[in-house]
C-alpha cells in the first residue's frame, strides 16, 4: 500500500489545480486519474469548444463584413478543422502534464475508489492497488445527462462530448436543450452550415443563468438572424425514425434530423466512488460538503461533483482553496484569503457572447438595487466593429457597490473581468467611473454604465 499525504481522485480543473498548488506549497499528493488530464473542460468541454467557435467565427461574421464592403467565402475543411481541434486539446493536456511533473505531483493513470477513511483502491491498467491517504479529495466531475427517449449512441443522438469531435455536420441539427451548452454548440453548427433547430422546454433560452429578460430577449433576435430556429416551451420525448418527437401547448409534432445534440444538463460522476465506505453522502446526486468542502472526516470534494455552479473556473478556485487550507492543516501554516463565491463569472459563447456575475439584473429591483445601463449601441467602437447588438448592465448596492454585472456583446467574456474584480474588491459605481478607460474600446460599455447608474450618462440617456 502506497501512503502519501493527499491523494486527488479527478485531474480536471478542480483535481490538477489542487494537485498543482498543493506539489508547490510542498505537501506530497497522488492525483488519480481514470481518462486523460485536463478533465472535461479541456478535453470535451470549454476548450474545444472555443477552438471551434474561434475557428468558425469567420463564417458567423460574412454578414458584418460584407456590411462593410469586405466579401468574405470560407471554405470548410473539416478533416483540418477537427485535427486543429485536437492539436489545441494534446497540448494543452501535455502543459498540465508537465505543470504536475515541475510541482512533483505523482500521477496515477486508474479509477479509484474509497474502501474506508484515507483509504483508497485503485484499478490501473496493470492491475490493482492501495493507497492510503490523510486526506482524500473527490474531483470528478460531471458528465451528460441523457434523456430516456433519447439514448446517445454517438451516431444519430449526441452528447456534447460528441458533438465536440465533430463527426460530421449534418444537414439537420436538433439541438434538445436551451441552456448554455445546446446554445454554444448550436452556434458552431450554424456557423458550418448545418439548419439548426434549438428545442427548450421552458418559455425561454438559458433559464438557469440568471441572464435579464432584455439580454435574452436580444439573444433570442440575434440567433434567429443567423438562422437558428428556436421552439420554446417544447419538450422534447422520444426518437423516431426520421427525426425526434416534442411536445408543445398545440400537441406532439415531429421535427425530421440527421443529427440530434441531446445538452439538458450535467449529473455528477459517483458510480463506484464508495461514499458510503466513509459515511459521505449525495443529495440529488452531488457530494454533500461543508462551507470547508468536507463530506467526511478527512474526505472532501470540489468542483462539478460538489455541485453548486458547473464551471471550470469555479472548481479551480475550490481546488485552489482547499489545496491551501489542506497545506495549512497538514503543516501548521496560515491559509490563503478566501475567494468570494459572488463574483464567480459566467461566460457564455454565443454571438453576441453573454456574461454575468453576481446579482442578476432583474432581480435588482425587487432588492431595491440601482442599476446602470449602457446600450451597445451608443458606444463608438461598437459602430467601428460594425456590432451594435448588446448592452452593458451594473447592479449597485445601497452604497453604491457593485454587486452584479450583465454584458451582452463582442467580446462580453473577457469584458466581465472588470466587473468581478470590481465586486471581489468591492469597489463602487464611482471607483468604476473614475477609472479612465481608453477610448475607443469595449470596457469604455462599463465604464458608461457606471456614468448611469451615478445620474451622468454620457453617451446615452
Ligand atoms: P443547462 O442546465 O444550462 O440547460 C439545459 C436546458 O435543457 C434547460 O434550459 C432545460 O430547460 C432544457 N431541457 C431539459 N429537458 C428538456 C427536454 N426534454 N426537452 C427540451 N428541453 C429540455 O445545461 P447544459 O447546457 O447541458 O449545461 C450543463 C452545465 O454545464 C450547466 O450547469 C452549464 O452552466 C455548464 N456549462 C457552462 C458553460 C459556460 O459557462 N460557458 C459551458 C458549458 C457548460
Amino acid at each position: 500500500m502506497e501512503r502519501t499525504r493527499v491523494a486527488i481522485v479527478g485531474g480536471g480543473p478542480a483535481g490538477y489545480v489542487a494537485a498543482r498548488r498543493l506539489g508547490q506549497l510542498g505537501v506530497e499528493a497522488v492525483l488519480i486519474e481514470r481518462a486523460q488530464l485536463g478533465g472535461t473542460c479541456l478535453n470535451e468541454g470549454c476548450i474545444p469548444t472555443k477552438a471551434l467557435y474561434a475557428a468558425t467565427s469567420p463564417l458567423g461574421h460574412r454578414e458584418t463584413f460584407a456590411r462593410m464592403g469586405i466579401s468574405l467565402s470560407p471554405e470548410v475543411d473539416v478533416d483540418r478543422l477537427r485535427a486543429w481541434r485536437a492539436e489545441i486539446v494534446a497540448g494543452l493536456r501535455g502543459g498540465v502534464a508537465k505543470l504536475l511533473a515541475k510541482a512533483g505531483v505523482e500521477v496515477l493513470s486508474g479509477e479509484a475508489s474509497l474502501v474506508g477513511p484515507g483509504r483508497l483502491r485503485v484499478r490501473t491498467p496493470s492491475g490493482e492497488e492501495g493507497i492510503s491517504a490523510e486526506a482524500v479529495v473527490l474531483a470528478t466531475g460531471s458528465s451528460p445527462i441523457a434523456l430516456p427517449g433519447l439514448p446517445f449512441d454517438g451516431e444519430r443522438v449526441w452528447s456534447s462530448s460528441d458533438a465536440l469531435l465533430l463527426p460530421r455536420i449534418p444537414e439537420r441539427l436538433v439541438v434538445i436543450g436551451g441552456g448554455v451548452i445546446g446554445l454554444e454548440l448550436g452556434t458552431v453548427y450554424r456557423r458550418l452550415g448545418s439548419a439548426v433547430v434549438v428545442v427548450e422546454a421552458l418559455d425561454r433560452l438559458l433559464p438557469g443563468v440568471g441572464v435579464s429578460r432584455r439580454g435574452e430577449a436580444l439573444l433570442r433576435r440575434a440567433l434567429t438572424a443567423q438562422g437558428i430556429e428556436l421552439r420554446l416551451g417544447a419538450r422534447a420525448e422520444g426518437l423516431t425514425a426520421d427525426g425526434v418527437t416534442i411536445r408543445t401547448a398545440q400537441g406532439r409534432e415531429e421535427l425530421s434530423a440527421d443529427a440530434i445534440l441531446v445538452a439538458v444538463g450535467r449529473r455528477p460522476r459517483l458510480d463506484g466512488l464508495g461514499l458510503e465506505a466513509v459515511g459521505a453522502k449525495g443529495e440529488r446526486g452531488f457530494v454533500v460538503t461543508d462551507a470547508a468542502f468536507a463530506a467526511a472526516p478527512g474526505v472532501y470534494a470540489i468542483g462539478d461533483v460538489r455541485g453548486g455552479w458547473l464551471l471550470a473556473h469555479k472548481a479551480s478556485h475550490e481546488g485552489l482553496l482547499l489545496a491551501d487550507r489542506l497545506a495549512a492543516e497538514l503543516t501548521s501554516s496560515s491559509p490563503s484569503a478566501e475567494v468570494s463565491e459572488e463574483a464567480v463569472p459566467q461566460a457564455i459563447f454565443t454571438q453576441p457572447e453573454v456574461a454575468l456575475v453576481g446579482i442578476p439584473v432583474d432581480e435588482a429591483a425587487a432588492r431595491g438595487l440601482a442599476v446602470g445601463r449602457f446600450p451597445l449601441a451608443a458606444l463608438g467602437r461598437a459602430w467601428a466593429q460594425g456590432e451594435t447588438e448588446g448592452h452593458f448592465q451594473i447592479v449597485a448596492d445601497g452604497e453604491g457597490r457593485l454587486v452584479g454585472a450583465e454584458i451582452v456583446g463582442p467580446h462580453a467574456s473577457d469584458l466581465i473581468a472588470e466587473a468581478a474584480l470590481a465586486i471581489s474588491a468591492r469597489l463602487t459605481a464611482h471607483d468604476l467611473a473614475r477609472a479612465v478607460h481608453a477610448h475607443p474600446t469595449f470596457p469604455e460599455g462599463l465604464w458608461e454604465a457606471a456614468l448611469a447608474l451615478l445620474g451622468r450618462p454620457l453617451h446615452s440617456g
